[in-house]
């Protein structure tokens, strides 16, 4: 199959990138870098069954002529990284809003395939875990930044459905937890990256906040492979699926594993959020995924433990 994945030079998108081309699928990919990065598919530059464009999904005739060309568009290419996003709200809604809009518009004129890559962002605060796709959605007000994030991919989610419907296209939704791996940057405010750096330089590891929030860390590796799988499911075809790892840990427990398994002497400290972020954040207590529809649908199981992952972000395996 003929693929394009927008975003397909970032951290996930590029990770997508290999499977399919390690599958024997031909892809596409359409990014601005301006959170991906060459670095990330300079591996595949001579493959031929690779092609880069390196422009942004708001050309109109460039992404024209990517979908017509493509089986199956991957809708990767969004504002990310919750750092970004409180810096940048305006930006983020207009990127991922006009985005998926421009990408829907396409598919919709040739008929094609989309698979958008949401959030689990989307559920905001509800306290009522584990997510399952079914579920309320929870936002918080809108004075703040953080909560346009989610309601942007909450209308990306259902300008999707909104065309399935109304013009046919199939189009699925895979709402992403906590995704971790190679490449990742800790340049966008990734805890991961973050705590692994901080420890292989001796720097105090930050924890935002008293510590107690915790999430679930799945391998971009785990999640990249069920990515790929939905191409031979139909029946994830208007079904919003999450993908993620159901291992809850606490921010402080993630502190001391990454210290532990890298051996650091960093100390461990802590920052108010409005430290962190901006005045008045508000960050979610428990983020924990239902995986069982992936399961279902996809016999998808979440296989890379949390050392092995900070091992992997660190460059040590
Ligand atoms: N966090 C932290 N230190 C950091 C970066 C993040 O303690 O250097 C916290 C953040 O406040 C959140 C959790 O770690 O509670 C996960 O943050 P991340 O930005 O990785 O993802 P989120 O789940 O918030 O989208």
């Amino acid at each position: 199959m003929k693929v394009l994945i927008t975003g397909g030079a970032g951290f996930i998108g590029s990770h997508l990138c290999d499977v399919l081309l390690g599958r024997g699928h031909s892809v596409m990919i359409l990014d601005d870098l301006s959170t991906g990065s060459m670095s990330n598919v300079e591996q595949h530059l001579d493959t031929p069954d690779f092609t880069l464009a390196i422009d942004t999904v708001l050309d109109e005739m460039v992404l024209d002529r990517l979908v017509s060309e493509c089986d199956v568009i991957y809708h990767l290419a969004a504002a990310v990284g919750v750092q970004l996003i409180v810096q940048k709200p305006l930006h983020t809604i207009r990127t991922n809003v006009e985005g998926t809009t421009h990408v829907l518009n396409m598919a919709q004129r040739y008929g094609k395939k989309v698979v958008i890559a949401s959030t689990s962002e989307v559920y905001g605060k509800s306290s009522k875990v584990p997510f399952s796709e079914g579920d309320d959605t929870v936002s918080g007000p809108t004075t703040k930044h953080r909560w346009a994030y989610a309601c942007s991919k909450a209308i990306d989610e259902f300008a999707g459905f909104a065309m399935a419907k109304e013009s046919g296209i199939p189009v699925c939704v895979l709402r992403l937890f906590n995704t971790v791996g190679r490449r990742q940057s800790g340049q966008y405010g990734m805890v991961v990256p973050n705590f692994v750096k901080q420890a292989l330089n001796g720097d105090p590891i930050t924890v935002f906040g008293n510590g107690e929030q915790t999430r679930c860390f799945a391998n971009v590796a785990d999640v990249t492979r069920a990515m790929a799988d939905l191409l031979s499911c139909p029946a994830a075809e208007g079904e919003v699926v999450n993908l993620g790892s159901n291992s809850e840990i606490s921010i402080n427990d993630l502190a001391h594993t990454v210290k532990a398994t890298l051996q650091s002497n960093s100390e461990i400290t802590h920052i108010s959020y409005d430290e962190a972020y901006e005045d008045g954040f508000e960050d979610m207590l428990r983020r924990v995924p239902d995986l069982s529809k992936a399961e279902r649908l996809l016999g998808y199981a979440s296989t890379i433990d949390l050392e092995q992952t900070i091992l992997e972000v660190a460059g040590h395996a």
